[in-house]
């Protein structure tokens, strides 16, 4: 399967994925023109369309698409996502025949109560869930949620590709290294990052074992950031409360 960052709007990635023959899915295509521009370039059949969430920098594209080409829109549960062929939750695998492809649904709640994940192929598509070196804002779930959410996706392979939905890993970065200074691995990544984003690449995907390495959200129970939760509030005392603390921390920092 060819994986292709397609940047859309201000920094979101529409993740289209496609196989020699042409058969394409879109991913959160929150506007169509640039997975329509990516299609008609590549000469690829859209076959799929696959949403993560409601949002409609996530969804805004949807409905140009189907009127382009009348294909199945797998989605969760959530009236406020409008065209949906079928309706996915934790537990169902979507399988596709054409390109042939099977993802597991994982119901994922923290950023929004629906936001599921698509796991399969190799790759993680977590829509704004996991971010590389942060992760997503907390708009209608509780921390605990979106930690045990974070912690089922940070048990896939390390190998899983994770395919976020927005470019937001530099700046998710900045606030990484306020939080573990000493990382070696942390530093490594950003130089990477710099280079990529200086040739005007996209920093995903990225692997799941290097986000074990170098994503706070995901290390709560590592000795850095335990130590870097007991300076910001001596009184917390379990995971969820260094999750909170480190999201809190991220919603206030600007850098
Ligand atoms: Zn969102
Ligand atoms: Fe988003």
């Amino acid at each position: 399967m060819h994986v292709v960052p397609l940047p859309a709007l201000a920094d979101n990635y529409i993740w289209l994925l496609h196989d020699d023959a042409g058969n394409a899915i879109v991913v959160d295509p929150g506007e169509a023109a640039p997975a329509l521009g990516a299609l008609r370039e590549r000469k690829l059949n859209l076959r799929a369309i696959l949403l993560t969430h409601h949002h409609p920098d996530h969804t805004g594209g949807v409905a140009e698409l189907l009127a382009y080409r009348q294909v199945p829109v797998y989605a969760p549960n959530d009236e406020r996502i409008a065209d949906a062929t079928y309706r996915v939750n934790e537990g169902d695998s979507v399988v596709l025949e054409s390109p042939v492809a099977r993802f597991e649904v994982l119901a994922i709640p923290g950023h929004t109560t629906t936001h599921i994940a698509y796991a399969g192929e190799g790759l993680l598509l977590c829509g704004d869930t996991l971010f590389s070196l942060g992760c997503g804002r907390l708009f209608e779930g509780t921390p605990a949620q979106m930690l045990n959410s974070l912690d089922r996706l940070s048990a896939l392979p390390g190998t899983t590709l994770v395919c976020c939905a927005h470019e937001y890993t530099a700046s998710n970065g900045r606030f990484a290294l306020t939080v573990e200074p000493d990382n070696a691995a942390l530093h490594a990544r950003l130089d990477q990052v710099a280079t990529l984003r200086d040739a005007g690449k996209p920093s995903l995907p990225i692997a799941l074992s290097a986000e074990w390495a170098t994503n706070p959200f995901l290390r709560v129970d590592q000795a850095g950031v335990i130590a870097w939760c007991k300076q910001y509030d001596p009184s917390i005392h379990d995971r969820v409360g260094r999750f909170a603390a480190l999201r809190a921390a991220k919603d206030a920092f600007r850098a």
